[in-house]
């Protein structure tokens, strides 16, 4: 059985006083509730503040980015191990905005989710469309697939208000399974999560989430408001 996953992706928004109190309100909600995973992928700079006031709850923090490479000559970029270190256990990568607005491609995609991976992190990797599956997971060894979180974005629907269809977002998580049952076989591709995003609401959710294949959701525009999202969480939680 797969675990349903919710994430809210907050992406450049907020201000600590109001990552701060979002997530205390998340955690009251949350409570010891295991049944669904919740996690919020926030800006670095508030990283390490979430991650304390999460330390006791199953809410997780997720950073939006990490660089490929643990230390060096970067400025400005964000080390992998600097989040292990302090605390950070899952990642985001190969976002459409980190490739369409910061010039990220399949192959750096690539060399950040191994170098997350060797940092024993989980990794949520996002992909537009199913080519670039395999892209993304080169040198990924089987072993390693448990760590992974595929989150399927397809280009027209994010952040703008059209979602894909529920049967057509079904397909592609399909297909994407399908994928990942001829690189890893058919253990690995059944227990390897698939996420859907893009335009995700309270009026299409219920659909997306009952399909076969979609796993869970990544939330842009409707997590941003803490009750918004809550609603969307439990959608999520009455099918799971
Ligand atoms: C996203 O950018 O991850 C996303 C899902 O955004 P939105 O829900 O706003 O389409």
């Amino acid at each position: 059985m797969r675990k349903k996953i919710i994430i809210a992706n907050w992406k450049m928004n907020f201000l600590l006083d109001q990552a701060v109190d979002y997530v205390n309100d998340l955690v009251k909600k949350v409570g010891n509730k295991t049944t669904v995973e919740v996690g919020v992928a926030a800006q670095d700079i508030f990283l390490s503040d979430l991650v304390k006031l999460t330390s006791q709850s199953p809410v997780r923090i997720i950073a939006q980015n990490a660089h490929w490479e643990n230390f060096g000559a970067f400025t400005g970029e964000t080390s992998p191990k600097a989040l292990d270190n302090i605390g950070v256990d899952y990642v985001m990568l190969g976002h459409f905005e980190r490739r369409e607005l910061f010039n990220e491609t399949n192959s750096t995609v690539n060399l950040k989710v191994r170098r997350a991976l060797n940092n024993d992190m989980n990794v949520i990797v996002d992909v537009e469309e199913l080519e670039q599956v395999q892209s993304v997971l080169e040198g990924v060894g089987p072993s390693q697939m448990e760590k992974i979180i595929i989150g399927f974005e397809p280009t027209f629907a994010i952040g703008t208000g059209m979602s894909a269809s529920t049967k057509g977002a079904e397909e592609v998580a399909a297909q994407i399974r399908k994928t990942l049952r001829k690189m890893y076989g058919p253990e690995i591709s059944q227990a390897t999560r698939i996420l859907y995003g893009g335009s995700v609401n309270r009026q299409n959710l219920a659909g997306l989430i009952k399909q076969t294949d979609i796993d869970g959701v990544l939330v842009g525009k409707a997590s941003l408001d803490f009750q918004s999202f809550w609603e969307l969480v439990k959608i999520i939680h009455a099918y799971s």
